[in-house]
Parts: C-alpha cells; structure tokens; sequence
C-alpha cells in the first residue's frame, strides 16, 4: 500500500511557498513522491494565481473606451435623428408621385385613358398584382435584414 500522507508535507507547502527550504527538506522533496507532488501543485497554483493577476491588470485604455462609447452614442444619436427625415421624405415622395398622376390627369386626356385602362388591368388581375407587389417589396426587405443593415 503506497502512503498518502507524509511527515514533511506541511513543511514543504510551507517552503514552497516562501520561497525558501533547508538543504535536507530539498533532499527529502526529491525523493518523496508526496511532498514532489505538493511542492508542483502549489507551485502550479502560483503560477495561475499569477496569470489571473496579468490578465486583471491588462485592461483597456480608460480614455480609448470612454472615446469608442462617445463615437457609439454619437452614432446612434446620428441614427435616430435620421429616422424620421427618411420617413419624412418618403413621404414627401409618395405625395409628390400622386400630385403628378393627378396633375397629367386632369392636363392630359390620353393620361386619364391609359391610367384607367392599367386600373382595369390591375384590379382584374388582383392576386398577381398583389404577388408581384410582395415579391417586390418582400424579396428586398429579407435581403436588407438577411445581409445585416448596412
Ligand atoms: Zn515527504
């Protein structure tokens, strides 16, 4: 039966981890599989004690961080700020599109003629009109998302 305790042990943790052994506890820690054991597990400990102390200490630049969240809210100010002039001349758009379809209308007799003729066309061929409209606006709207927004 092999032993699981030894007389030195306490000792040997001891120096370990001081730093410093007698001559004769140095000899006894070569030779005992125990005491080895002990002095490579604390110093092992130490080791990785070390590491964490390292990796705690190597923090990012305070001014860089305080300046990467300026440009971020910044940024996101920019964004916000966008939204509703994008909304706006959208709008803007749509309104000025049908102010000329009703303008060339009441102007031109052939423009009342052709609109009410892809009016008819339109609303006969309902369904496919809506399919070809939902591809149109769908397959673009999945890919804006699909793709990330920028
Ligand atoms: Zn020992």
């Amino acid at each position: 039966m092999t032993p699981t305790e030894c007389e030195f042990e306490a000792q040997a943790l001891a120096a370990a981890t001081e730093g410093c052994a007698e001559p004769a506890l140095r000899e006894h820690v070569l030779r005992c599989p125990i005491c080895s054991e002990v002095v490579a597990l604390s110093n092992a400990f130490a080791l990785t004690n070390q590491q964490s102390l390292t990796a705690a200490a190597s923090l990012p630049d305070p001014s860089r961080v305080w300046w990467m969240a300026q440009v971020r809210a910044r940024r996101e100010a920019t964004q916000d700020a966008v939204r509703p002039i994008l909304a706006t001349q959208i709008a803007t758009f749509a309104w000025a599109i049908g102010l000329l379809i009703v303008c060339l209308g009441v102007a031109f007799a052939w423009f009342r003629s052709a609109f009410s003729l892809a009016t008819a066309v339109l609303l006969s061929h309902g369904v496919l009109v809506a399919i070809a409209a939902a591809v149109v606006v769908l397959l673009p709207t999945a890919a804006y998302f699909a793709l990330g927004k920028e």
